[in-house]
C-alpha cells in the first residue's frame, strides 16, 4: 500500500499509531483548537499533548469542534514528574482523561524518569491498572534511559509501548533505538527538528534542495525512513501543511547516510539523568 500521513507503526501491544503526528508543545490553550483544525485538513490524526502543556481542555475542545470519529484520533498525553507515585498517577491520569473530554486515552506516557525520585516503577504499575481497565490503549514512557528501561522490564509486566525521546540530526541516540528494536519497544522522536537548530544545516540544505523540498521535510522523512514515529510541532499553517507534505519521495541510502554522519550528541532540551529529580 501507498504510505501517506495515515500510514501506521503497530505498537508491541497491536495498537496502530500513526506514524507522523502533530505535537503541541508551546501551543497556548486559547489557539491550539485552530492549530488542531489546521492540522485535521492537512491530514494529521495524531496529537501529541501533556499535562504540563497547559492545553489540555484546548485540545479537547479542537478534538469536539472537529467532529471528526473518535476511532480516526490517536491522542497521546503524558503524567508530569510531581505526579509520579501510584495513587497521584491515578488522580493526574483522571484529570487529563475530564480535560480532554475523552472517554480512553491512546498512549499515556511517564514524561520523565525522575530517577533519584526512585518512583516510576510504582507509577508503572498504576498505568498497567489503568491499562487493563482499558482507559488507556497503550503505555509508553519518555526520556528513558538505558538503564531506567532495564529496570522497567525487570520489575514489571508490561513492556513499554513506546519511548519518545528527544532525536533529531545532531542527536541520533543510536543506543537507544538499539535497545528499543531488541525490546519491541517503537522510539518516538520529539524535537524531530531540533527545534529549529537543525534546519540551517548545509548538508540538509543541499539533501533538500536536490529533492525541491524544505529541510524539514527531509528531517520528517528520514525519521520515517528510520522507522521512528514523528511528532514535529508548528502553530505555522503553511508549515503544518509542508510538515504533513512529505510522502511523495524518498531519501536514497546515500542521503540517509550522509543524515547519519551529522550525529554530534546535541541536546537541545534537559538530561534525563537529572531532570525533574
Ligand atoms: P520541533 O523540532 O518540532 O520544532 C518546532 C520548531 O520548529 C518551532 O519553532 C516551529 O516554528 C519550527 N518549525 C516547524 N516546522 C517548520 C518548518 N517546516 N520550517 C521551519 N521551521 C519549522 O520541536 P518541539 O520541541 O516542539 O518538539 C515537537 C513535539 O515533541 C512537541 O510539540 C511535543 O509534543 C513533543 N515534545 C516532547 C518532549 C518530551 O519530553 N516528551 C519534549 C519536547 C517536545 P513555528 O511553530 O513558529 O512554525
Amino acid at each position: 500500500m501507498t504510505e501517506t500521513i495515515a500510514s501506521t507503526l503497530t505498537l508491541n501491544n497491536g495498537v496502530a499509531i500513526p506514524q507522523l503526528g502533530f505535537g503541541v508543545y508551546q501551543i497556548p490553550n486559547d489557539t491550539v483548537d485552530g492549530a488542531l483544525q489546521d492540522a485535521f485538513a492537512a491530514g494529521y490524526r495524531h496529537i501529541d499533548t501533556a499535562a504540563i502543556y497547559g492545553n489540555e481542555t484546548g485540545v479537547g475542545a479542537g478534538i469536539a469542534r472537529s467532529g471528526l470519529p473518535r476511532e480516526e484520533l490517536f491522542v497521546t498525553t503524558k503524567l508530569w514528574n510531581d505526579k509520579q507515585g501510584h495513587d497521584s498517577t491515578l488522580k493526574a491520569f483522571d484529570r487529563s482523561l475530564r480535560q480532554l473530554g475523552l472517554d480512553a486515552i491512546d498512549l499515556y506516557l511517564i514524561h520523565w524518569p525522575c530517577p533519584a525520585r526512585g518512583l516510576f516503577v510504582e507509577t508503572w504499575k498504576a498505568m498497567e491498572e489503568l491499562l487493563a481497565a482499558g482507559k488507556i490503549r497503550a503505555i509508553g514512557v519518555s526520556n528513558f534511559r538505558v538503564q531506567d528501561l532495564e529496570t522497567l522490564l525487570a520489575e514489571t509486566e508490561v513492556v513499554p509501548a513506546v519511548n519518545q525521546i528527544e532525536l533529531h540530526p545532531y542527536l541520533q541516540q543510536e543506543e537507544l533505538r538499539a535497545f528499543h528494536a531488541e525490546h519491541g519497544i517503537a522510539t518516538e522522536a520529539w524535537s524531530p527538528l531540533g527545534r529549529g537548530a537543525v534546519l540551517d544545516d548545509p548538508v540538509i540544505a543541499r539533501i533538500a534542495a536536490a529533492h525541491g523540498k524544505s529541510p524539514a521535510q527531509v528531517m520528517i522523512r528520514w525519521h520515517l525512513q528510520l522507522g521512528n514515529s514523528v511528532i514535529p510541532k508548528s502553530s505555522t499553517p503553511a508549515r503544518i501543511a509542508e510538515n504533513a507534505d512529505v510522502f511523495g519521495f524518498s531519501l536514497p541510502d546515500a542521503e540517509m547516510a550522509e543524515i547519519a554522519a551529522l550525529d554530534r550528541g546535541l541536546r537541545t532540551g534537559p538530561d534525563p539523568s537529572t531532570f525533574g529529580n
